[in-house]
C-alpha cells in the first residue's frame, strides 16, 4: 500500500472509532500507531492539516473532535521523538513512552495569546493604563525571549489588538500547530476592594490589598493533566524568581470562589474559561500581576517585573518540552 493510502487509512480509523465510541481504546491506538510509524516525515507533517479537517468531519461532536485533535497531536510527538532518537522500533509504542522524549525547541510551537483587545482592553491599572497594553508588552517580550532560546516557532495571537473572538484564537493556535497555549493577562480585584483617588484631575481606582500572579487551567481542556503540569512548572519558575502567588481568586465572595489546585503555587481550576477549554493543546492562563496594586503596577512599568515573568515562561516552556507529553 502506498504510504499516502496508509496514512489516510490511519486518519479514517481514528475518525471512525471516535464516531462509533466517542473515544479511542488504547489497544486500537497502538495498532494505529504501527501504521503511522511507516510514514515519511513529510507525511507525518500532513497530520496537522488532516487533523484540522477532522473537525469538519465530526460536526456536532465538538468533544470528540477535541479528543481526535489531541490524540493526533500526541501521535505526532511520539513519531517525532522516535525519529529524533533514531529508533523506530515498531513495537507499537503508546504515547506514554514519550516520557523520555527529546525536546526539539525549533518545532515545539508555542502560542502566546495576548488577552483582550484595544476595543475591550480588560482591567484598568491604578495609573489608568488598560490591561491590554501590559499584556501586549509582556507577550512581545516573551515571544522574543522564547525565539532567542530556540523556540523559533513561538508566535503571538492578537498582537495588534484588533478584536478577535475566543474561538478564533484557539483556531489560530491549532492551525499553526501549537503544542502549548499560554494566555497572558494582568489581574484586578473585585470592586468591593477598590478605593478611589484623583490622578491628573481624573478619578482612578486602585487596591493595594493583593499582589502577585495566578495561573488557571481548565478540567475541560483535552489535555487537562498536561495543562496542569505546565501550570505547576510555570508557577515554580515564577517562585524561583521571587514572585509570589495571589490567592484572592479563592475567596468565598461573588465573582471569585475559584478552587485552588495548589495554594503554594497559585494554580487554580477554572473549567469554563473558553480559551482553555476550547484549546486543542495543553493550555494555561497567566494573570502575571495585579495592576490595580500601585506598587506592583510600578514594578511592571519599570520592566523588572516582566523581566522575571519572561524568564520564568522561557524556563517553564523548556522544562515542559523536555519532559515530553507524558512526563511528570
Ligand atoms: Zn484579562
Amino acid at each position: 500500500m502506498a504510504l499516502a493510502a496508509i496514512f489516510l487509512d490511519f486518519i479514517n480509523n481514528v475518525r471512525d472509532k471516535l464516531i462509533d465510541g466517542w473515544f479511542i481504546a488504547r489497544d486500537d491506538l497502538e495498532r494505529d500507531l504501527e501504521s503511522f510509524e511507516r510514514l515519511s516525515d513529510e507525511e507525518v507533517l500532513l497530520t496537522s492539516h488532516l487533523s484540522y479537517r477532522l473537525r469538519g468531519r465530526i460536526q456536532g461532536r465538538p468533544a470528540a473532535a477535541e479528543i481526535a485533535l489531541g490524540s493526533l497531536q500526541d501521535l505526532r510527538f511520539v513519531r517525532r521523538d522516535q525519529r529524533d532518537a533514531g529508533s523506530i522500533a515498531g513495537s507499537g509504542a503508546a504515547p506514554s513512552t514519550a516520557t523520555a522524549a527529546a525536546c526539539v525547541p525549533s518545532s515545539f510551537g508555542i502560542a502566546l495569546d495576548i488577552g483582550h483587545d484595544r476595543a475591550h482592553p480588560g482591567a484598568i491599572g491604578a495609573s489608568g493604563t488598560p490591561e491590554f497594553e501590559y499584556n501586549q508588552l509582556l507577550g512581545r517580550a516573551a515571544v522574543a525571549a522564547l525565539r532567542n532560546a530556540g523556540f523559533a516557532t513561538a508566535f503571538l495571537i492578537e498582537e495588534r489588538g484588533t478584536p478577535l473572538g475566543i474561538e478564533e484564537r484557539t483556531r489560530i493556535a491549532a492551525e499553526r500547530h501549537a503544542a502549548l497555549l499560554l494566555s497572558l493577562h494582568h489581574d484586578s480585584v473585585q470592586p468591593r476592594y477598590l478605593s478611589e483617588r484623583t490622578v491628573a484631575g481624573r478619578p482612578q481606582r486602585f487596591s493595594d490589598l493583593f499582589h502577585g500572579f495566578s495561573i488557571f487551567v481548565s478540567g475541560r481542556n483535552a489535555h487537562a493533566k498536561q495543562s496542569e503540569r505546565f501550570a505547576d512548572l510555570l508557577a515554580q519558575a515564577l517562585l524561583t524568581r521571587g514572585l509570589t502567588p495571589s490567592l484572592h481568586h479563592a475567596q468565598a465572595i461573588p465573582g471569585e470562589n475559584r478552587p485552588l489546585l495548589n495554594a503554594r503555587l497559585g494554580v487554580y481550576r477554572f473549567d469554563d474559561l473558553v480559551i482553555l477549554a476550547g484549546a486543542s493543546m495543553p493550555a494555561a492562563l497567566l494573570e502575571s500581576g495585579v495592576i490595580v496594586n500601585r506598587a506592583e503596577e510600578q514594578a511592571i512599568r519599570q520592566g523588572s517585573y516582566h523581566e522575571a515573568v519572561v524568564a520564568a515562561v522561557v524556563q517553564a516552556v523548556g522544562d515542559f518540552c523536555r519532559r515530553g507529553p507524558g512526563g511528570r
